[in-house]
């Protein structure tokens, strides 16, 4: 049982260290998209009330050691906005500012500490050099609430290591996210339907592996889709393809079948000139992608309109739909029509229908659907597919009971 703060001992008076996950979009120092810093609020707001000392701390990027460019300065500004009360804000993490705001916030005080990834040790693989620096951490606060379900499949200091060094709760965002996956994962209703795409490739095909024991479908697009078309034998010009993953996907083709998993690849795509909103394109039946006038400079940047329809029938079909990814470059308008149309499918699913990944949510929202219309977007694509996979989350490891 996940230990949540609403079950919490009183909090009153007590530091609260908050690990969110503020990793937000920022250009040119101005944040593009608040999402993040508006989905955090719930649970700050909670703490707020309950009269805690509230301590936030996140990630932001990847920085290499400490880069100005990567602070958390203006998501902290933000933040004081949104909140519409002061956010102080400690230039450090575990030096001696981060500790003498924590020393004097009051009541329903609310203070941010700098990017944790500026310092190394945050990530570091040495589990001591991680066990070190939460320990640091650990000293700014009387209790520690874990909130960025985003990171929550991380060995991190912040993440793992501090939650087993204070009374560790999970955040209401962290709750909801737990809810879900335990849904799609202890007892879906069948058919249960996987729908994979976007651009991680790698990280993606490691997924399917765990995945094809536990379903019924698996329909697979974006980017990764062109790895399985070469697997069986396609030429697919210039389109995203990992060759030392070929034999892997191989493999998962013939587990497939074996299982009896429905593997749905696209029969057609969409192939265009160059990786630009304004190029050429043309539609191509798989075993045509280098046959097109672009030769074999064309890339698949979307599945095409036969397989869209495919797709999305198996999907409206299916009772519990879990979706991981853009089947197109959906950014651009010309290569966003499978996206869209998996949304759509996604919104006449009569059972469980969830929406993960950054990028599949971005689509979702830009593609003028609303969040109401799924049963749930979720915020960690990752951390959700290492779910479902059936792997312990290190974070979560120690907010149970
Ligand atoms: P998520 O954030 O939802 O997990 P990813 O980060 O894996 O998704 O991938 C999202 C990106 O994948 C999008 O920016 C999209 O443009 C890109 N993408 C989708 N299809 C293709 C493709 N065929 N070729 C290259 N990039 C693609
Ligand atoms: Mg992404």
């Amino acid at each position: 049982m996940l230990r949540t703060i609403n079950h919490a001992p009183s909090l009153a008076g007590k530091r609260v260290l908050v690990r969110c996950d503020l990793n937000v979009p920022i250009r040119d120092g101005l944040i593009t998209d608040q999402g993040r810093i508006a989905a955090s609020l719930e649970t700050i707001r909670y703490l707020i009330a309950q009269d805690a000392k509230v301590i936030i701390m996140s990630h932001l990027g990847r920085p290499e050691g400490v880069d100005e460019k990567y602070s958390l300065e203006p998501v902290a500004v933000t933040m004081s906005e949104l909140l519409d009360q002061p956010v102080a804000f400690a230039t450090d993490t575990i030096g001696a500012e981060a500790l003498g705001v924590s020393k004097v916030l009051e009541n329903g005080g609310v203070a941010m500490i700098e990017n944790l990834r500026f310092s190394e040790a945050e990530t570091s693989k040495d589990d001591a050099e991680r066990l070190g620096f939460a320990t640091k951490l650990a000293k700014l606060a009387d209790n520690f609430v874990s909130d960025g379900f985003g990171v929550v499949h991380r060995k991190q200091a912040s993440v793992s290591e501090i939650a087993t060094l204070l009374p560790s709760y999970a955040g209401f965002l962290v709750q909801r996210e737990v809810e879900v996956s335990q849904q799609l994962t202890d007892s879906p209703e069948k058919p249960f339907m996987v729908v994979l795409g976007g651009s991680k490739v790698s990280d993606k095909l490691g997924v399917i592996e765990n995945l094809l024991p536990k379903i019924d479908r698996l329909a697979i697009g974006g980017g990764m889709v062109y790895t399985f078309l070469k697997a069986m034998g396609h030429d697919v010009a210039s389109s995203l393809l990992e060759t030392d993953q070929l034999e892997n996907v191989k493999g998962y083709i013939a587990s497939a079948k074996q299982l009896g998993v429905e593997l749905i690849l696209p029969t057609d795509v969409v192939v265009a000139q160059r990786f630009a909103a304004d190029t050429e394109f043309e539609v191509a039946a798989v075993d045509s992608i280098a046959k097109t006038k672009f030769g074999e400079s064309g890339i698949g940047l979307d599945i095409g309109p036969d397989s869209a329809r495919a797709f999305a029938s198996a999907v409206s079909s299916s009772k519990t739909v879990f979706w991981n990814g853009p089947m197109g470059v959906f950014e651009y308008a010309n290569f966003s029509a499978g996206t869209k149309a998996i949304a759509q499918a996604l919104t006449e699913v009569s059972g469980l229908s969830v929406v993960g990944g950054g990028d599949s949510a971005a689509a979702v929202r830009q593609l003028g659907f609303q969040d109401h219309q799924f049963s749930h977007i979720s915020t960690g694509g990752g951390a959700s597919l290492e779910y479902l996979e059936g792997k312990k989350l290190p974070g979560l490891e120690a907010l149970n009971d």
